[in-house]
């Protein structure tokens, strides 16, 4: 019989050889034609002049950020179309209706027909408002979704191209938009299957240059979704496939992604090997982000709840403020969901007999990436729990949790995250 070192040893290399066989380095382009066509690989970008041709485009605005269009590729992507286009790229920050009311002007400036739509979540999301609101009269939060009053999706929203460069919000292939108030910074969601990129170009190219720090902010944004996924309320066992083999990606790649991107920005240069290993492993991270956002159709939880009221009270980073929620959060929910939480564990260690080893194994993907393990360290104090738990309390995000989410639990949450006792 053999030990069990030698036993783990064999399952964890036959594990990482079937992952290696189902992930093969992106030396072609691939199409996924769910949720939307997704053409993935190295290099997909430079299929955007025909795709545009395909969906009848013939009039694009781009919509990006203000730090996308420094990047040194960029300049590439409007040079290589022989379409007249147009740039908007006041983007910046969590987004607010006063950028997309400045982007529906350079939309209607260009007598645009299409948006192609380059950045993370914040320029995706942007894109979508101006597009929803291209033919639809009236004020953006109108279209809020659930909203009693609210105005029907009811005319035609102009097809998008979506071209990510980051890997966590997934907003490429997803069907809803936040964007908040100006003044209030409250956030409204704005959902229609409409919304939904016609194409995404889901290039991992495009990620190599990000610092560690977004990387790794980034990454805990996309494990939060396929957790939360994973574990909220209902039955949905094509959701929660897609959230396990996305938990086991993230295992894979995210760790990796912050190490060559600390050496990248160390000054050191990478060998043709590496560099191949880096661009796997963004990848992987990029279909781990999209995998997030199409599980979380599902819905989300408390993570998400504390993170979006920590964005709004203290503008916190989104993806930064689930990275420092998440373990507390989980700590919450691993009382009443132990079994789900051994099957998460047994997807990042075969051989895991107890769901408190995914807790454990949290942890040390955090602390290797260097995301904080308290808010203390972001530098949030109890003076702002009130404020924190009520904001917190009216978000749409914690009804779904798998345990319901009193008050004074989210009192004990947050004061999990800050270090202190309750
Ligand atoms: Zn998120």
């Amino acid at each position: 019989m053999l030990p069990d070192s030698s036993l783990r040893d064999m399952v964890v290399c036959y594990d990482n050889a079937l992952i290696a066989a189902r992930n093969p380095v992106t030396a072609e382009i691939y199409t996924y034609n769910f949720p939307t066509r997704i053409r993935f690989g190295a290099g997909a970008r430079t299929e955007l002049s025909q795709t545009l041709t395909q969906l009848g485009i013939h009039r694009p605005l781009i919509v990006t950020d203000r730090d996308v269009v420094t990047l040194p590729w960029f300049s590439e992507l409007p040079a290589a179309l022989t379409s007249p286009v147009a740039m908007f790229s006041g983007v910046w920050g969590n987004p607010v209706v006063s950028q997309v009311e400045a982007g529906l002007a350079a939309w209607r400036d260009h007598g645009a027909d299409g948006i192609i739509a380059i950045g993370g979540g914040a320029p995706m999301d942007v894109a979508k408002a101006i597009a929803l609101m291209a033919n639809h009269p009236g004020h953006l939060f109108d279209y809020e979704d659930g909203k009693p009053d609210g105005r029907p999706v009811d005319q035609p929203v102009p097809s998008i191209v979506a071209i990510p460069t980051t890997a966590g919000t997934g907003s490429e292939v997803g069907r809803s938009t936040v964007i908040s108030d100006d003044q209030t910074h409250a956030k409204k969601i704005m959902f229609d299957p409409k919304l939904l990129p016609a194409v995404v170009l889901a290039d991992p190219d495009l990620l190599l240059g990000l610092p560690a720090g977004i990387t790794a902010a980034t990454g805990m944004d996309a494990l939060t979704h396929l957790i939360e996924a994973y574990l909220a309320k209902g039955c949905h066992p094509i959701c929660d496939g897609i959230a396990l083999e996305g938990i086991g990606l993230v295992s894979q790649h995210l760790t990796t992604c912050v190490q060559f991107a600390r050496r990248l920005q160390g000054g050191e240069s990478l060998s043709p090997e590496e560099h191949q290993a880096h661009l796997t492993a963004r990848g992987g991270m990029l279909n781990a982000s999209m995998m997030g956002a199409i599980a979380f159709q599902k819905g989300l939880g408390v993570t998400h709840s504390c993170a979006h009221a920590l964005s709004t009270v203290c503008n916190t980073h989104h993806g930064l403020a689930n990275g420092v929620m998440l373990s507390a959060a989980m700590r919450f929910n691993i009382v009443t969901e132990g079994d789900r939480f051994l099957r998460m564990a047994r997807v990042v260690n075969p051989l895991a007999t107890s769901g408190y080893q995914f807790l454990e194994w949290i942890d040390s993907l955090r602390m290797g990436i260097g995301i904080p393990g308290t808010l203390t360290e972001l530098e949030v104090s109890s003076n702002v729990l009130d404020k924190l738990v009520m904001v917190a309390e009216q978000d749409g995000c914690h009804p779904l949790n798998p345990r319901p989410v009193t008050r004074d639990d989210f009192y004990a949450i947050y004061q999990d995250a800050l270090g202190v006792a309750p």
